[in-house]
C-alpha cells in the first residue's frame, strides 16, 4: 500500500499527532481526510461568535444592577456566573437603614444613595414585573448606655430628624410585651428581597440568552488588540462582579479586601406579631405569615459559607434577650461580605488593562450602594463622567 507524509497541523485528533508532527497515512484514507479538514475549516469560518459591549462576571447584586443599568442604555451583555445559594445576595437581609451604628449618625451619602435606590428598585419591578422593594419603619433600641434623651439632645438633630419619627414622640411596648421606650423609630428603612431579585433578574438573562450558568476561569480570557474572547463570545469589556470571590483572581487579588462572615436565622413565631422592624444589635425584620429574618453575625476569621454553632448560639442568645416568645428556626445561613479596608466600593478598570473593569466592595450594605454605583461605574464606561475619588479603584493602584 502506498503512503503518503503530511504534516498534522488542525487534524491532530483524527491523526494522533502533536500539530507540528509529520505523519504517514493511506492513500485510501486521504479523501477521508480531506473532507475532514473541509468541514473543520468550514466550522472556524462560519462559528457564531456573539459580539457584546460588556461580559459581566458574577450575578449577585453587582452584577444584576450594572447589567440593568446597561441594559436600559441598550448596551450588549452577557453574563457568567456560577450561581451559588450561599452567596452574599442570596444570603442577606438586604435591610436598608439611613441612621446605623452605635452613635445613631446617617450613612454615609444616605440623602443620595437612598432617594436613588428606592427609584431604581421600583423601576426594576416593573421590569421583571415582580415586587422586591419593601418599606417598614425600624425602632432602634438602645444598646449597652444609650438613651433617647442622648438622642433628643443632639447638636447634630437637624441632620437626621427628617428620618425620625417624631423624635418627642416615643414608641411604647411593641405588642404590649417588648419594651421600647428608651428607642427611636426611623423612616425610610426597609428591606430589598435580594435573593428574589436575583432569581428573577437570571430567569429573564436566561430566557433572552444573555446569561451562562459556568464557573469562570481567568485563564479561558483570550486577548486580541483591544477586544476580549471567552469561548465564542467576543466583548470590548469585561467587568468582574465576583464578590469576595475576587480575592482568588489575580487581575484583582491585589484590593485590600476584608471579607466578612455573616449567619443568619428565618423563625416562625407565632406571638411575636410585630409589624415594624426591631433592632438591638441583631435585627428582626418582619417578613409575613409569623416568618421573621434575624441576624447578622460578624466574623473575620473563616471563610467558610457553612453556618456554624457558634453563630447559631450568639444569635438564639441576643434573640431570647429582645423577644420573650418562643421561636422556631426554618432556617439558618451563611454568607461571605465583600467587605473593604476602607469599608467603600471598589469600582474602576485595572491599571495596566484597560478593558478590565470591576464592580465589587458593596460590604455590609449592597442593598443600598449597588444601584447608585452601578449607575455611577456605567456613567464612567459610557460618557466618561469622573468616578468618585473614594470609589475608585486608582486609591489602591500603589498597591498593584
Ligand atoms: C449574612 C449577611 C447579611 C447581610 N445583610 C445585609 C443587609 O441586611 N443589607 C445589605 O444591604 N447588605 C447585606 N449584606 C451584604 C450584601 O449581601 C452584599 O453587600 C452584596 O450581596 C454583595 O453582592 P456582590 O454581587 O458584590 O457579591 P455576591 O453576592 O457574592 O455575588 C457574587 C456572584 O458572583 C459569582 N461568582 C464569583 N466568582 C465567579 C466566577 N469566577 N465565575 C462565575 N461566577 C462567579 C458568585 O457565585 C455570585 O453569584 C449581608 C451579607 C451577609 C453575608
Amino acid at each position: 500500500m502506498e503512503y503518503l507524509k503530511i504534516q498534522c497541523l488542525d487534524l491532530t485528533s483524527c491523526l494522533g499527532g502533536s500539530k507540528d508532527e509529520i505523519v504517514e497515512v493511506s492513500l485510501l484514507e486521504l479523501p477521508i481526510l480531506q473532507f475532514v479538514y473541509v468541514i473543520l475549516i468550514f466550522k472556524q469560518t462560519f462559528t457564531f461568535m456573539l459580539k457584546v459591549d460588556y461580559l459581566i462576571v458574577g450575578q449577585g447584586m453587582a452584577g444584576t444592577l450594572l447589567a440593568y443599568f446597561l441594559l436600559k442604555r441598550n448596551k450588549e451583555i452577557f453574563i457568567i456566573d456560577q450561581f451559588n445559594p450561599s452567596s452574599a445576595s442570596m444570603v442577606g437581609a438586604g435591610l436598608f437603614n439611613p441612621i446605623t451604628g452605635s452613635r445613631n449618625v446617617k450613612t454615609w451619602m444616605a440623602d443620595v444613595i437612598f432617594p436613588f435606590a428606592e427609584k431604581a428598585y421600583l423601576n426594576i419591578e416593573l421590569f421583571l414585573n415582580q415586587s422586591f422593594y419593601h418599606k417598614i419603619n425600624l425602632i432602634k433600641m438602645p444598646v449597652g448606655g444609650q438613651s433617647q434623651d442622648n438622642m433628643r439632645n443632639r447638636t447634630d438633630i437637624q441632620e437626621i430628624a427628617h428620618y425620625l419619627v417624631d423624635v418627642e414622640h416615643i414608641p411604647f411596648n411593641v405588642n404590649g410585651e417588648i419594651n421600647t421606650s428608651d428607642s427611636i423609630e426611623i423612616t425610610g428603612t426597609g428591606y430589598i428581597d435580594m435573593s428574589a431579585l436575583i432569581i428573577a433578574f437570571r430567569k429573564k438573562m436566561l430566557l433572552e440568552k444573555r446569561l451562562a450558568e459556568s464557573e469562570f476561569a481567568v485563564n479561558e480570557l483570550k486577548f486580541e488588540e483591544d477586544l476580549i474572547f471567552w469561548k465564542d463570545i467576543r466583548a470590548t469589556k469585561i467587568i468582574f462582579c465576583e464578590g469576595y470571590k475576587a480575592i482568588q483572581n489575580h487581575y484583582f487579588s491585589w484590593l485590600p479586601f476584608v471579607p466578612a462572615k455573616g449567619e443568619l436565622f428565618t423563625i416562625h413565631s407565632k406571638e411575636l406579631k410585630l409589624d415594624k422592624i426591631l433592632n438591638k444589635g441583631i435585627f428582626v425584620l418582619p417578613l409575613g405569615d409569623d416568618k421573621y429574618r434575624v441576624g447578622s453575625t460578624y466574623t473575620w476569621s473563616d471563610l467558610d459559607e457553612t453556618p456554624t454553632v457558634g453563630g447559631e448560639k450568639e444569635l438564639c442568645e441576643k434573640l431570647r434577650e429582645l423577644i420573650p416568645f418562643t421561636f422556631r428556626i426554618l432556617d439558618h445561613k451563611a454568607g461571605i461580605r465583600p467587605t473593604v479596608k476602607d469599608r467603600k466600593p471598589l469600582l474602576g478598570l485595572h491599571p495596566v488593562k484597560r478593558n478590565i473593569g470591576i464592580f465589587n466592595g458593596l460590604g455590609t450594605k449592597g442593598s443600598t450602594l449597588a444601584p447608585y454605583f452601578a449607575n455611577h461605574f456605567v456613567e464612567y464606561l459610557e460618557e466618561n463622567k469622573a468616578l468618585e475619588r473614594t470609589v475608585d479603584i486608582r486609591r489602591f493602584y500603589a498597591l498593584h
